[in-house]
């Protein structure tokens, strides 16, 4: 049974769409929209559209950005010999908070799932090589900061297999990120602390 006006159905319908968005949460996010004024509405909706043009992948680190190359791999304040791998870009901005890191990043923007048999050329794998392959500049050091739960382990397992060839020094993030744990929900002090200590592998 239909208890709302067909405009209405189709907002809460497509609100439910969003992750973590349950039939409350839309019906709540829907009145709450109807409500706002218009011309609020009309930003929140031209925001959308531009992020979703505007938004790609930087050229050389993967993370989503609105230019080509991403203003982290553009600072020259930032140590490019230090290359942190991380899953998705919300980690990167977990690390950046910390304030503690001032190398770069690769984000693979997800991880092998083994028992799914997705596999290097689902994540942005190719272009990390591609990256410690060239030259300029010459790599020190790779930190591998995929998350700790079996899909993070594996790929940071065939990364360390794939690159420890190169002769690059491969650094795992520390435990004190709890097993299963997922980046982004972890305190900027133990994300610290994992990253100072480090392990070579
Ligand atoms: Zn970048």
């Amino acid at each position: 049974m239909n208890y709302y006006s067909t405009q209405i159905t189709n907002l809460i319908d497509e609100l439910l769409r969003l992750p973590g968005i349950g039939s409350k949460s839309a019906q709540r996010l829907a009145f709450h929209i109807i409500n706002m004024p218009e011309e609020h509405v009309e930003h929140l909706a031209e925001t959308l559209v531009n992020a979703r043009k505007k938004i790609r992948y930087c050229s050389i680190c993967c993370t989503l950005t609105d230019t080509d190359v991403c203003p982290i791999c553009s600072s020259i304040k930032r140590d490019h010999s230090t290359i942190m791998v991380v899953e998705h870009t919300k980690d990167l901005a977990a690390y950046e908070k910390t304030g503690q890191y001032s190398g770069v990043y690769h984000v693979l923007q997800g991880t092998l799932v083994p028992s799914l048999g997705k596999g290097p050329d689902e994540i942005r794998f190719k272009e990390l090589m591609d990256r410690l392959t060239g030259d300029d500049p010459k790599i020190k050091e790779l930190i591998l900061a995929t998350n700790s739960s079996l899909d993070g382990e594996a790929t940071a397992m065939y990364i360390t297999k794939k690159v420890k060839p190169l002769g690059i020094k491969i650094t795992r993030i520390a435990s004190g990120v709890p097993i299963g744990g997922e980046l982004e929900y972890i305190d900027e002090v133990t994300l610290s602390r994992a990253l100072d200590r480090r392990i070579e592998l």
